[in-house]
């Protein structure tokens, strides 16, 4: 069986789906503090917290485990800066508790969600995998050092794993079994959907002073259904005996915050009211990825490649999730 841990989160529970459509059992594993209970329609579920590593060998006991994919983490760039702690002892410490235990079993195969965030400010765009990774906040941070001990780990302890580096994961399950719901929502596309359903005023443009050809950040937009399929295929390379690997996982585009809010016009056919205001603190002006080496060793090739696709799926989903009648 495969282990998913954050597996009732957005990204955790569209790969949950995609294994079970793929034919592998899965295990759950999520210890609910962000997850969704009505997320867990595969597979079966433990509600377990990765702080607690008796409880993780009771799984791993419980359970055949082959592989892992290990999506739980805290994800608010913002908090990480405020509240380091939380952050390092979550996805950290509690990272390490998982692959103690997985050494304990000798489970051998490891998918880990990095991020793009693990560059930090780019020197080159589209960023390739050898980029220089000097993170600017504690999510990135801790993100780069589950990379680096996964480095040594996999030396000593002939572990193989695949980090994949996500850029901005957005839109939804094209059959909206599942989507992307935050709380607190800060995500960008959710919180234009919010606008364009009346659920609130406006969305704000965190800064327009940017040297792009708007003025605002440009970002890589990628499907959460095509991340998804990155991992299955992952799995698969290291199932075939791939050897550990670090690949990015964005769709190569770039869109402006502007982009964003005008084709969300088109695709929800309402009015959003877009306020300027000053930039957000800590980004940088243009995030885009190259996928060239998961395209070309993985053999992924994104279905949902272009922003009409991303906001049509999440627009989909936002309205069942809402029981928004339009
Ligand atoms: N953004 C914005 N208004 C919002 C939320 C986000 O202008 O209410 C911008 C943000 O500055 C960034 C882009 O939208 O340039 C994507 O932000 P998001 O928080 O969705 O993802 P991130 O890039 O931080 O991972």
């Amino acid at each position: 069986m495969i282990l998913v841990t954050g597996g009732a989160g957005y990204i955790g529970s569209h790969a949950n789906k995609e294994l079970n459509l793929a034919g592998y059992e899965t295990v759950v594993l999520d210890n609910m503090s962000y997850g969704h209970q009505d997320f867990l329609k595969w597979g079966v579920f433990e509600e377990v917290d990765l702080g607690d590593t008796e409880a993780i060998r009771d799984v791993f006991r419980k359970y055949e485990i082959e592989a892992v994919m290990h999506f739980a983490a805290f994800t608010y760039v913002g908090e990480s800066v405020e509240d380091p702690q939380k952050y390092y002892l979550n996805n950290l410490r509690n990272t390490l508790n998982l692959f103690q235990v997985m050494n304990e079993f000798e489970v051998k195969k490891l998918v880990f969600s990095s991020t793009c965030a693990t560059y930090g400010n780019p020197q080159k765009i589209p960023l390739t995998e050898d980029h220089p990774q000097n993170p600017i906040n504690p999510y990135g941070q801790g993100k780069l050092m589950v990379e680096k001990i996964l480095k040594d780990y996999s030396q000593a302890y002939d572990l193989r794993y695949v980090s994949l580096r996500y850029f901005n994961a957005a839109g939804a399950d094209p059959e909206q079994d599942v989507g992307e719901r935050h709380d607190p929502e800060t995500h960008l596309i959710p919180l234009i959907l919010d606008a364009a359903a009346g659920k609130r005023e406006d969305i704000k443009i965190f800064g327009t002073d940017y040297p792009t050809p708007d003025g605002t950040c440009i970002r890589d937009y990628i499907h959460v259904t095509d991340l998804a399929d990155a991992h299955i295929k992952a799995l698969k390379y290291l199932e075939t005996g791939g050897k550990s690997e670090v690949f990015n996982l964005g769709n190569g585009n770039g869109f402006s915050v502007r982009e964003v809010i005008e084709e969300a016009k088109k695709v929800t056919g309402n009015q959003i009211k877009a306020t300027e205001i000053e930039r957000r603190p800590g980004d940088p002006p243009i995030l885009v990825g190259s996928s060239k080496k998961a395209r070309e060793i993985l053999k992924w090739q994104p279905k949902y490649d272009d922003l009409t696709k991303i906001i049509t799926t999440a627009w989909e989903w936002y309205k069942k999730d809402n029981e928004v009648g339009m």
